[in-house]
C-alpha cells in the first residue's frame, strides 16, 4: 500500500462534471488500496476573477485582505471535491490551509511554508479517509491566511508529500508532462519521459508555468518522487528525477526552451563610476523586496557608467520610483524603462559537455533578425533578453535549430 499526494489544477476542476471525474480517478487509487491525499487549485479563472474584484474597489488593495479573499477559490473545489467523493461511496474530508494547519511566514501574495502539522491528515488517512487539502494557502504564525503566489497549489501538493513522506507526488494537469517547451507555442514540442531536478528547476525559474519554482525546489531538497501527468489521459507522464544520465550517449544538448513575458527592464545612465557604485543602485532595490534578474553595467566612459537590469512586471513601477530617487541622490543623469521584453532560455545538463551552444542560439536568432538586448548565463543554461513581440518566433526558431521538432505526421 502506497501513499500517493495528488494535485490537480484549475482546468482539471474548471467545472462540476471535471470535479467529479476527478472524484472517479481518486476512487480508483483509493479501491487498489492507496492512502491518498488530494490537494486542488481553485476552478481555472476563479483566483483571476477574485483579483479583478479587488482592483474594481482599489488600485493598491491590502494584501493581507486579497490573501482573505483569494484563499477562498480553493475552499470552494475542496468541499466539492469532497462532496463527490462522498456521493460515489468514498469517505473524504476537506481542510483549508489553516486548518490543517500549513504555517507559513507573513509574506502576504508569496508566503514561504515554515512547518506542516500532519497530525489531522494522518488520522483521517488512518480512519479510512481520502483527505482533501486546500492549495496555494497557509496561515501564519498570528493566524492571518496567507497564499503562496501564483501557481502555488503545486508547492502545497510537494510540501505535503515531503511532510507526509508520501511514495510519490503525482501532479495532475491539463497537459501530458513537461515537454520541450510550452506545446501551446510550439506545435511540435515533445513530452520528456524525464528531466533532471536541476533543469526543472531552471525551466521553472525562467518562466515555465507548468510547475511552481518552489514546488521543484522543495521536490529537490527533500527527495520527493514528483511526476506530472494529464489529469483525463492515460500515461506515464514525466518524471522529475535526479539521475541525470551524463553517460547517456543519447544526451540531448538542449531539454528545453522557456521562455518568460512577465519581466521589465531599466536603464540608469550616466553614473558616476566609483567604486560601490553597483551597491549604491541595486541596495536600494532589494531593500525594497524587489528580486533582481539580470544585470549588466557597461564599460565606463568619462568616468560615467550605465546599468541595465530587470525585474519581474509587477515590480516595475516600484523599482522605477526607487531607481529615480536613487538617480537624484548619487547624480545619474538619466532613467528610463520598459516592461515589454521577454526572455527567452535554452537549458540542458548536455550543456556541460558540449561548447558553442550559445553561438548557436545567436546564430538562430540572428536569421531571424532578432535583436539580442542582454544575455545572461549559467552552467546549464543560457538566457537573453529580446523584444517581447519576437518571443513565440524566438522560442520556435531555437526549438528547431536545436533539433527538438518532433517529426512531421
Ligand atoms: P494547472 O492549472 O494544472 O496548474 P498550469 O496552467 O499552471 O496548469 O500549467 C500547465 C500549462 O503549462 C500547460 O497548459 C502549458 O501551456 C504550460 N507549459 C509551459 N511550459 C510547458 C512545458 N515545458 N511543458 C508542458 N507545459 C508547459
Ligand atoms: N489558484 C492559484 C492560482 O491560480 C493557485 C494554483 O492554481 O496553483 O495561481
Ligand atoms: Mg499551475
Amino acid at each position: 500500500m502506497a501513499l500517493i499526494v495528488q494535485k490537480f489544477g484549475g482546468t482539471s476542476v474548471g467545472s462540476p462534471e471535471r470535479i467529479e471525474q476527478v472524484a472517479e480517478k481518486v476512487a480508483k487509487f483509493r479501491a487498489a488500496g492507496d492512502d491518498v491525499v488530494v490537494v486542488v487549485s481553485a476552478m481555472s479563472g476563479e483566483t483571476n476573477r477574485l483579483l479583478g474584484l479587488a482592483k474594481q474597489v482599489c488600485t493598491r488593495p491590502s494584501l493581507r485582505e486579497m490573501d482573505v479573499m483569494i484563499a477562498t477559490g480553493e475552499q470552494v473545489t475542496i468541499a466539492l471535491l469532497a462532496i463527490a467523493l462522498n456521493k460515489i461511496g468514498v469517505p473524504a474530508v476537506s481542510f483549508t490551509g489553516a486548518q490543517v494547519p500549513i504555517v507559513t511566514d507573513s509574506e502576504h501574495g508569496k508566503a514561504r511554508i515554515l512547518s506542516i502539522d500532519e497530525t489531522k491528515i494522518t488520522a483521517q488517512l488512518n480512519a479510512g479517509k481520502v483527505v482533501i487539502v486546500a492549495g496555494f494557502q497557509g496561515v501564519d504564525e498570528q493566524g492571518n491566511i496567507t497564499t503562496l503566489g501564483r501557481g502555488g497549489s503545486d508547492t502545497t501538493a510537494v510540501a505535503l508529500a515531503a511532510a507526509l513522506k508520501a511514495d510519490e507526488c503525482q501532479i495532475y494537469t491539463d497537459v501530458d508532462g513537461v515537454y520541450t517547451t510550452d506545446p501551446r507555442v510550439v506545435s511540435r514540442a515533445q513530452r520528456l519521459e524525464r528531466i533532471t531536478f536541476e533543469e526543472m528547476l531552471e525551466m521553472a525559474s525562467l518562466g515555465s508555468k507548468i510547475l511552481q519554482l518552489r514546488s521543484v525546489e522543495f521536490a529537490g531538497k527533500y527527495n520527493v518522487p514528483l511526476r506530472v501527468l494529464h489529469s483525463f489521459q492515460e500515461g506515464s507522464g514525466t518524471l522529475i528525477t535526479t539521475d541525470d544520465n551524463e553517460d547517456n550517449m543519447e544526451q540531448p544538448i538542449i531539454s528545453g526552451i522557456a521562455f518568460n513575458r512577465d519581466e521589465a527592464k531599466l536603464t540608469i545612465r550616466g553614473v558616476p563610476d566609483t567604486p560601490g557604485v553597483a551597491f549604491k543602485i541595486l541596495g536600494p532595490i532589494s531593500a525594497a523586496n524587489i528580486d533582481i534578474d539580470m544585470i549588466v553595467q557597461n564599460v565606463a566612459q568619462d568616468n560615467t557608467t550605465d546599468f541595465t537590469f530587470t525585474v519581474n512586471n509587477v515590480d516595475y513601477d516600484k523599482a522605477l520610483d526607487v531607481l529615480q530617487a536613487t538617480a537624484k541622490e548619487i547624480g545619474a543623469t538619466e532613467v528610463s524603462g520598459t516592461t515589454s521584453i521577454a526572455k527567452v532560455s535554452i537549458v540542458g545538463v548536455g550543456m556541460r559537455s558540449h561548447p558553442g551552444v550559445a553561438s548557436r542560439m545567436f546564430e538562430a536568432l540572428a536569421k531571424e533578425n532578432i535583436n539580442i538586448q542582454m544575455i545572461s548565463t549559467s552552467e546549464i543554461r543560457v538566457s537573453v533578453v529580446i523584444d517581447e513581440k519576437y518571443v513565440e518566433l524566438a522560442v520556435r526558431a531555437l526549438h528547431t535549430a536545436f533539433g527538438l521538432d518532433a517529426p512531421e505526421k
